[in-house]
């Protein structure tokens, strides 16, 4: 049986005041420093207690919400490409001696569902879903925050079973894409790609890192990834890690929430493989799969 907790995590529009040194990089762990009752170790600001976490694979999958933010003018197609930028600076990371992480990132193309996972059903198939929520932004308790990641993870192991990325198009940020007006899409989802790696909030305010926990929501410079939080996604994955290196989520790929994990694919799907190294284009590690058959259970009503 497996036992899950769901971490949620955001970035801040506070702007932090005290200067903060560049400090080590934090990873996830299976302790949730929130809740007091798992009483977690602490090194500054980083969990020490606990699993780190990881996936299993050597390649993980996104899918972009296939509704986009009607609201802001973004459809699907421009999400997985803004995305694709996100995740690039993450998988060409510098680990020593010219090799990267051995993590890859591809994505089967938009999908249906715009749940966050459950980590009570841990037998469904499913996606990684990136979802705007341009009407109502329902967690209260983080009513500040630009977008927020949910991973869910085997509290036994660290092994994270999925991860689902929500962006607040709701509230007040002027979600753009084009780098210049309001705030920066590619800068929201390149600090969210790092905690959908498994990544935390670096430990202290560093004022460069994309991993700070506090953003003010002007520039771009979150797209960039500083030394440090290159030295955490390398030690998360790092070059010579053996892993499977199959994209599909855990039981399975599938576009509709819901869809029991012996329900039949009905259909193959590869990952384009990552274009060689020297190729100047980050965007062409992301493989782009067409989705073969997308069989639902049950279909989801839209307002
Ligand atoms: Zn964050």
């Amino acid at each position: 049986v497996r036992h899950t907790l769901v971490a949620a995590v955001a970035a801040v529009i506070t702007v932090v005041v005290t200067s903060g040194e560049a400090r080590a990089f934090c990873r996830e762990r299976t302790c949730d420093p929130n809740d007091l009752k798992q009483q977690c170790e602490f090194n500054d600001n980083c969990v020490i207690s606990g699993h780190l976490l990881q996936w299993r694979n050597s390649c993980v999958s996104f899918d972009a919400q296939e509704d986009g933010s009607p609201r802001y003018g973004i459809d699907a197609s421009t999400v997985t490409e803004v995305a694709g930028r996100a995740f690039a600076p993450w998988l060409v990371a510098d680990c020593g001696g010219g090799a990267g992480p051995s993590m890859k990132v591809g994505t089967f193309g938009p999908v249906e569902c715009d749940e966050v996972s459950d980590s009570r059903r841990s037998n469904e198939k499913g996606a990684n879903v990136i979802m705007f929520r341009d009407d109502v932004w329902p967690y209260t308790g983080a009513i500040d925050a630009y977008a927020l990641t949910t991973v869910n993870f085997d509290t036994d192991t660290g092994e994270i079973i999925d991860a689902d990325i929500e962006v607040n198009s709701a509230g007040v940020f002027q979600i753009s894409v084009d780098g210049t007006t309001g705030t920066d899409l590619q800068s929201i989802l390149t600090h969210e790609a790092g905690h959908f790696l498994g990544m935390a909030h670096a430990a202290t305010d560093d004022h460069t890192a994309t991993m700070r926990a506090n953003w003010d929501g002007v520039g771009t410079d979150l797209r960039t990834l500083t030394s440090d939080d290159e030295a955490g996604i390398c030690d998360a994955y790092p070059p010579t890690r053996q892993a499977a290196s199959d994209c599909e989520p855990l039981n399975g790929f599938a576009s509709a929430c819901h869809v029991p994990a012996d329900e039949p694919s009905g259909g193959g799907c590869a990952l384009v493989p990552a274009r060689p190294a020297g190729d100047s284009a980050p965007s062409a590690l992301l493989g782009v799969c067409a989705l073969v058959v997308a069989r639902t259970i049950r279909r989801r009503k839209r307002a």
